[in-house]
């Protein structure tokens, strides 16, 4: 996870390691290099220039603690920087007071969300919830299908589109009745994705959200997209407006930059991430832990 920001930082590092304490020029030098590294990772330009910022206060003068060493003190502060930005502690998923706690999943095709859907089922399930999912993404032909197969592994029930239902609306009624028969503690609906935003998805998801009015309305968005995410992210929470996110594929080639950057960008908290195909492969994400791989 991460690896290619941690092994700038280890790169970086090593040159300081073994110095005493650091010349104001190998302080900039190193600060540079961290910028320069951040910004390769797709971190947004003003989270660079904030945390590089942040470390050269507690790097320059008499702020060195006497009882640490220059990459102690670098490896420490970047790491509570990075905590700060990821937002300091766990955000959890909001329960209804008034059961049943909707959940709405949102996000562009292949991003993983209908595998998250499962999860995230999984997840509640394993808590004891009684969980029940909706498969109205129409939009990509295999997704109820695969729906499906999943709420067989995890053993949660899915409300299916009944024949010559096109629009995820018209499922509405049935979904409900389903909720209140079942007395299900958690809904969690998978909704339409397209290859990129367009005005008719974003009209849809609105209607849908208006209609059953979710306590959570989340994101799903790729980890090895960089930039592009927080892009996809903004026009989400402009269009339709958002809770949290949650990242996916955690477990591949993952860019820190999207990461970083979009609780400062949208200040939206991060509230679980993928790290595997598998269905019990989601994590809360705790920002401690994550700073932590990020700096390695
Ligand atoms: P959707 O189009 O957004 O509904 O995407 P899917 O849920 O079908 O997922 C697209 C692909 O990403 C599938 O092959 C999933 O198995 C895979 N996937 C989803 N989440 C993760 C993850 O956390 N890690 C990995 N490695 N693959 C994932």
């Amino acid at each position: 996870m991460f690896e290619g920001l941690s092994q700038r930082f280890d790169q970086i590092l090593r040159k300081i390691t073994g110095k005493g304490l650091l010349t104001e020029s190998q302080v900039a030098e190193t600060l540079q290099e961290i910028r320069i590294a951040l910004l390769e990772a797709d971190v947004t330009l003003d989270v660079v220039t904030k945390l590089v910022d942040a470390l050269r206060q507690k790097l320059v003068g008499a702020e060195i603690a006497k009882a640490m060493t220059p990459v102690e003190t670098v490896l420490k502060e970047l790491y509570l920087e990075i905590v700060r930005i990821l937002g300091e502690n766990k955000s959890n998923i909001q329960l209804s007071s008034k059961p049943p706690t909707i959940i709405f999943l949102m996000g562009l095709q292949g991003s993983g969300k209908t595998t998250t859907v499962a999860k995230l089922a999984y997840h509640f399930r394993q808590s004891g919830k009684r969980v029940l999912m909706v498969a109205s993404d129409l939009q990509r032909l295999a997704a109820v299908e695969q729906l499906k197969v999943l709420g067989e592994q995890v053993g949660v029930p899915v409300v299916l589109p009944k024949e010559n239902v096109t629009r995820p609306k018209d499922m509405y009624p049935d979904v409900r009745r389903r909720w209140i028969e079942g007395m299900h503690e958690v809904v969690i609906i998978d909704t339409a994705g397209r290859l990129s935003i367009d005005e008719d998805l974003m009209q849809e998801l609105k209607e849908l959200k208006a209609l059953y009015n979710p306590k959570e309305s989340l994101l799903v968005l790729d980890a090895m997209t960089g930039q592009e995410s927080v892009r996809v992210a903004q026009a989400f929470d402009q269009k339709i407006g958002l809770d949290g996110l949650i990242f996916t594929k955690l477990d591949g080639d993952a860019r820190a930059g999207a990461i970083l950057s979009i609780r400062s960008v949208l200040g939206k908290p991060i509230k679980f991430i993928g790290t595997g195909e598998k269905t019990d492969r989601l994590e809360p994400f705790y920002p401690d832990r994550v700073a932590s791989r990020i700096i390695g």
